[in-house]
């Protein structure tokens, strides 16, 4: 076990009292939770009563009020378990921080204490099927008529899509708007709604467990309460907002990597080909070398920034590397320790091999890997 040097004692009696709840309550059913394509809202509730949702929202709303060094833990831990439980740690992480950060007194009173029980599961909604990457693009509008804003359009790949009782809706309030970006707002979608539907689950590579879907707003009365901050400022609230979104992702790829790592070194050292563990072959040591020198440098980055956005720096741009190099080299590490398996990481019974379709789509969403590159290109100043 690496030590991280943000993290206390505190931190640790915490990570240790996790995980006996996680033995108890996800290893044993996770592979089924995969089969079923759905963690069940009964884990999600668990983990509320635990305190293990929304650790940093206020007491007064119902949270703990501790740092942010809790929340690495807990996706640390649940990433352990399986990369299917990010929905999870994408509405503590992700989604409710927009409330905390830019929600008024009685938008928070009204949602978060729900949110830290589990009570309310939350997505974010900003892809659309025309348009990812080029978020300002975005198509949906909302039109303000009297005390509602009218809502039009639909959304793509949404995590926790189908079980979310509360969606930050990524809209445009003003389609006219130059640049574009401008005319972006946050718009609060509750789940009975009047016409806010759900589309197809989507069938993915992996992550089978998560909850993936598409939502369908047609002439959706939103209440004009339900606007997040001020009309205008959601692309700014993003890009604010993006820097934590981006770090958990690298959190959760480093974790990836630590895991795959400690199973193939398993694996060789119990296969034996040859007449001797897989182990003793050249090829097969360096290859590990390699993933462990990857690991080790990957961690003191990551650990690095971690403290810096705790201490709340302006870490944008080394964020942006972390997201993009650390799940570039998780996705590596999975490449090469499915090799390192044979034909039995090949196979399902072996858990390399969902890591594997897991981790695929790390350096697709929360931005893809290009554009971390462009972010970084751009603030170098060339
Ligand atoms: C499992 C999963 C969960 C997701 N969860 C959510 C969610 O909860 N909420 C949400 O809003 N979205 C979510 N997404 C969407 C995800 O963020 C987008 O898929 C991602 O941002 C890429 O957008 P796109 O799919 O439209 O690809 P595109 O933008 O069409 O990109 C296609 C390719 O072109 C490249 N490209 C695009 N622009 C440039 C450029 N300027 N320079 C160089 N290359 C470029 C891309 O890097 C990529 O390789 C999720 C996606 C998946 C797969």
């Amino acid at each position: 076990m690496m030590k991280h040097p943000y993290l206390k004692e505190d931190h640790e009696i915490f990570r240790q009292s996790l995980r006996k709840f996680l033995e108890k309550e996800a290893y044993p059913f996770y592979e089924q939770w995969e089969e079923d394509r759905m963690v069940p809202r009964s884990f999600w509730r668990k983990m509320g009563e635990q305190g293990f949702l929304c650790p940093d929202v206020e007491e007064k709303y119902g949270g703990s009020g501790v740092d942010w060094g809790f929340s690495v833990i807990i996706n640390e831990e649940l990433e352990r378990v399986g990369s299917g439980l990010v929905g999870i740690g994408l509405h503590s992480d992700i989604v409710v921080p927009y409330i905390t950060a830019y929600g008024t007194e009685e938008q928070k009173q009204r949602w978060l204490p729900k949110c830290v029980t589990g009570e309310i599961m939350t997505a974010i909604a900003m892809t659309e099927p025309g348009t990812g990457s080029d978020l300002a693009n975005i198509k949906t509008t909302a039109k303000l008529d009297g005390d509602h804003y009218i809502v039009n359009g639909q959304k793509t790949f949404i995590t926790n899509g189908i079980q979310s009782d509360l969606v930050v809706v990524v809209v445009k309030t003003d389609p006219q708007a130059v640049p574009k970006h401008k005319g972006i707002s946050l718009l609060v979608i509750e789940r009975d709604n009047p016409g806010f539907s759900r589309g197809r689950k989507l069938n993915k590579v992996g992550l089978h467990c998560q909850d993936t879907a598409e939502l369908i707003f047609e002439d959706c009365r939103v209440p004009k309460e339900n606007l997040l901050g001020e009309e205008g400022r959601g692309f700014h609230y993003l890009m604010e907002k993006l820097q934590q979104e981006r770090l958990l992702v690298a959190v959760c790829a480093q974790t990836a990597s630590e895991v795959m790592l400690k199973l193939t070194m398993d694996y060789v050292k119990s296969r034996e080909a040859f007449g001797k563990p897989i182990s003793q072959f050249q090829n097969t040591q360096f290859k590990i070398a390699e993933m462990a020198a990857d690991v080790q440098m990957g961690r003191a980055f990551l650990d690095q920034l971690i403290a810096e956005h705790m201490e709340g720096q302006n870490v944008v741009t080394k964020v942006s590397m972390a997201k993009w190099k650390l799940t570039d080299i998780a996705k590596r590490i999975a490449s090469e320790s499915m090799q390192l398996h044979g034909g039995y990481g090949y196979m399902e019974e072996y858990e390399i091999a969902r890591r594997f379709r897991d981790i695929q789509v790390s350096s697709i969403y929360a931005g893809t890997n290009e554009i971390m590159k462009t972010i970084v290109v751009k603030n170098l100043g060339l």
